[in-house]
């Protein structure tokens, strides 16, 4: 919160707390001399603060080297500086990620998909698969279509999605991320159809608020008790809880259906070499970052 005050791309405030670099300021400042009030001089005050937003209209090295300044004038005795924030948190990870692969002589080789015939799994110790998991396709007629795409590949490119009319068949996070910037930042008119009575259950309960405020002022529409029957190249037929179908039309069709273990390579490695492989991340079980990161954490210190 301290970091949105001091930018002027989310501090919007037209008072004393937004607008120039002294009012972005003016809140972290009386933050720290309510600190220094309390400690006085014997406690150095330490501000972190991200010096380069790295991301288009975000705060540039210029902006924060004015903001230090203040700072330090308030009473900051020393910063801990770092660069990105969350929005670019994706870029700094993969970046760190490479950095540390390279210090430590890791032998990535890309672009190679692994069969589980080749000798490298015979000859080394240990293998750990984390092969991930693929989108799920439901047989509905029409899915093979031109005009459908999965969530995954909504995605990876942009270009697959024409038109202004989006329907994304599925309300969970994943359809419900993907609605919210087709429509947020993209300018779509989207309809999310979930099944279930209610939209975004695999959404933490705290996020759920901001989720459902933003959908909502983007213009998303929620149809909840409604089921996908039938797709073609004008749109989709959907079944409501009462068994009426109606067609809604839609440009791009998104499924958003969840996604499913593609089991077929790590049921080959497990079966060939099962002693020594583990498997990790949603080709052991469908889940989040977090836990596919442990899994992997976990299983190479257990080497
Ligand atoms: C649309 C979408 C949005 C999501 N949003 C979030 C989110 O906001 N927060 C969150 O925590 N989680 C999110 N998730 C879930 C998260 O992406 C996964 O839990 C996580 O990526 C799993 O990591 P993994 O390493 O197991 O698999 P993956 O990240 O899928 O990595 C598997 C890798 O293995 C490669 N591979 C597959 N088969 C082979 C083969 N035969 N040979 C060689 N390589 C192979 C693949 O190309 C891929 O690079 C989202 C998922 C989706 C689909």
């Amino acid at each position: 919160m301290i970091d949105q005050f001091m930018s002027p791309v989310w501090n919007l405030r037209t008072d004393e707390y937004g607008g120039s670099p002294e009012n972005c300021a003016r809140f972290p400042v009386e933050i720290v001399q309510a600190i220094k009030s309390v400690v006085g001089n014997s406690m150095p005050v330490i501000f972190r603060i991200s010096l380069d937003h790295r991301f288009p209209g975000g705060r540039t090295m210029e902006d924060s080297l004015k903001l230090l300044k203040i700072l330090e004038a308030a009473g900051v005795d020393a910063f801990d500086v770092d660069a990105g924030c969350y929005e670019t948190l994706d870029y700094i990870l993969t970046k760190w990620y490479t950095v540390q692969l390279e210090k430590l002589n890791v032998d990535v080789r890309l672009n190679t998909a692994i069969t589980g015939d080749e000798d490298i799994l015979a000859e080394c110790d240990r293998i750990i698969v984390g092969c991930g998991a693929v989108p799920v396709m439901p047989a509905i007629p029409g899915i093979d279509g031109e005009n459908v795409i999965s969530v995954l590949d909504a995605h990876r490119d942009l270009d697959r999605i024409k038109g202004d009319n989006i329907v994304v068949c599925g309300g969970g996070a994943s359809g419900l991320d993907c609605a919210l910037e087709l429509a947020s930042e993209m300018g779509r008119k989207v309809t999310v159809v979930e099944m279930l009575p209610q939209c975004g259950k695999d959404v933490f309960f705290i996020n759920q608020i901001t989720l459902f405020r933003k959908l909502e002022e983007s213009g998303v529409t929620l149809m909840t008790d409604t089921k996908v029957v039938a797709m073609d190249e004008s749109g989709l037929t959907v079944e409501g809880k009462d068994g009426e179908q109606k067609k809604i039309a839609a440009d791009t069709i998104i499924a958003a259906f969840g996604m499913r273990q593609d089991l077929s390579v790590v049921d080959k490695i497990k079966e060939k070499y099962h002693i020594k492989t583990r498997v990790v991340g949603d080709s052991a079980r469908i889940g989040k970052i977090g836990e596919a990161v442990r899994d992997g954490f976990y299983a190479a210190t257990s080497l």
